[in-house]
Parts: structure tokens; sequence; C-alpha cells
């Protein structure tokens, strides 16, 4: 069983790896066998060093993804350096919080961009190296506002909802070519991202009470979900949203 998750001399590459979820999975990815290229908007040196520690390479790349011509660089530096990308996560991803009404255009565009359109293009970009190799496996995050609406996120829950449909579409197109492109949908777990959310100590006990395993969930909880979605393991498995929540969605 061991060698259907074993991703000895794989290259990941993980988008925002630099803190939270993106850290956490890159950990589990490298403690399974496979060298990582780090991204983030500053540079991942502790993950960096975390990889390493795990006895494997790791290449660090400080790049904004929110445009094109980054998007491109990066993976062309990626590539360079370890001659393929075979694993995924598009993972980089933002928040911004306040009421429908007094949404700002900014907002909008800030978040649909890095969250939805960059998740496209990068696994467009990535997508044509793997299709030369007929296998590749591409795993965005979503959330559970891929599934319901939110408070006071529009954007966010637009754009999250923007990845589950990406994920399919590409599965749909891409699976013939041996590429299997899935998403992982977190629940309530504890990064800079809700680091506002945990602010509010009613919205806290409210979003608490409603998890069945009883507590919010940490980077180290998405480690498993990853490892399966970027190894042999799931060859045959398309288009799916992986939802790791403690049990949120089944109540
Ligand atoms: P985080 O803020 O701790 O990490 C996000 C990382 O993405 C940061 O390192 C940040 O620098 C990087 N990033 C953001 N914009 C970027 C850009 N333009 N270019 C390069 N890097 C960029 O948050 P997190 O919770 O670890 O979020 C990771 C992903 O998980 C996001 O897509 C988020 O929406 C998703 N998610 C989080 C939760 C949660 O509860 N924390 C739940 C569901 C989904």
């Amino acid at each position: 069983m061991h060698t259907l998750f074993d991703l000895t001399g794989k290259v990941a590459l993980v988008t925002g790896s630099g803190t939270g979820l993106g850290a956490g999975m890159a950990r589990g990815l490298a403690a399974a066998g496979a060298d990582v290229i780090l991204v983030d908007r500053t540079d991942p040196d502790e993950t960096a060093e975390a990889v390493r520690g795990l006895g494997r390479k790791a290449l660090t790349l400080s790049a904004d993804l929110s445009g094109l011509p980054a998007i491109r660089e990066t993976v062309r530096k990626g590539i360079e350096a370890f001659g393929r990308i075979e694993i995924l996560i598009n993972n980089a991803g933002i928040i911004r919080r306040t009421p429908a009404v007094d949404f700002s255009e900014s907002d909008w565009d800030d978040v649909m961009t890095i969250n939805a359109k960059t998740v496209f293009f990068m696994s467009q970009e990535v997508g044509r190296d793997m299709m030369k190799r007929k296998s590749g496996k591409i795993i965005n995050i979503a959330s559970l506002l891929s599934f319901s609406g939110g408070i006071n996120v529009p954007s966010y829950a637009a754009s999250k909802g923007a990845v589950a449909q990406i994920t399919k579409a590409l599965a749909n197109e891409w699976a013939q070519h041996g590429l299997n492109i899935n998403a992982i949908a977190p629940g309530y777990m504890v990064t800079n991202n809700t680091a506002n959310l945990r602010k509010d100590p009613e919205r806290t006990r409210a979003i608490s009470d409603r998890i069945p395993a009883g507590r919010w969930g940490m980077p180290e909880d998405l480690q498993g979900a990853a490892v399966y979605l970027a190894s042999k393991a799931s060859d045959y498995v398309n288009g799916h949203v992986l939802v790791v929540d403690g049990g949120w969605m089944a109540r």
C-alpha cells in the first residue's frame, strides 16, 4: 500500500507556501518524498528549511502571482531548476471582509484575480508541461464557500465557487491527457486567513459549536488529502472536491 502514496522523486509546486495551509501541505508532500518549489509573495524560507529538514530539495521563488507575466516566469524558473513539475497545488489566496452593500470594486477584483484567475492560468501554464508527459496532478484549494455563500465575503464566495467549477472544467478536458485535476475544500482552519474572524468571539463560538470534530482544523490536517490527490492512489479520481472540515458539511 505504501507505494500508492509514495511521492519519492516527484517535483511539486505549491503557491502561497510561506505560511498557513500551503506551508502545511508543502511539508506533507516532502514527508511523502517530493521535492518542492515554494512560491509566495515573500520568500517562503521557513517552509524551505522544513522541506530540507525532511531530506528533500526546496526551491524558493518570490512572486506576486496576480498577473500572467509573473505566473509564466515562476513556472519557467521552476522547470528550469527541476526539469518538470508533476504536482501543482494552487493554494495562494486572500479574503476581504465587508458587508455586500459597501463592498468595493478593488476588494472584488483583488480576490477574484488571485483566488480564481490565477488558479486557471497557473493550471494552464503547468498543465502544458504535464501534458508532454501525459501525467500530472493539479490540486486546487477550494473552500466551504464553494458550496455556500458566507457572510460579508461576497468576492471570496464567488471566487471559491469558481475554483470548484475550474476544477471540473479542467478535469473534463484534461483527464484524457493523463492529468488529474481535483480540489480540497478545507473547513475552518487556524491560519492568517481566519485571524480576523477568530477575533469575533460570538462567530468563533457559533462556528466551533457546528464542527462535529469539536475543533478548528490545523494546516497539518490537509496533509493526508494533499498526498492522496498528489499520488498514484488518486489516479482514477477526476474533478472531485474533497471536503476536509471536521464534519461541518455533514451537519
Ligand atoms: P494564509 O493567509 O495564511 O496564506 C495564504 C498565502 O498565500 C500567504 O502566504 C500569502 O502570502 C499567499 N498569497 C496571497 N496572495 C498571493 C499572491 N498574489 N501571490 C503569491 N502569493 C500570495 O491563508 P491560508 O488559510 O493558509 O490560505 C490558503 C488557501 O486556503 C487560500 O486559498 C484560502 O482561501 C484557502 N482556505 C482557507 C481556509 C481557512 O479557514 N484558513 C478555509 C478554506 C480555504
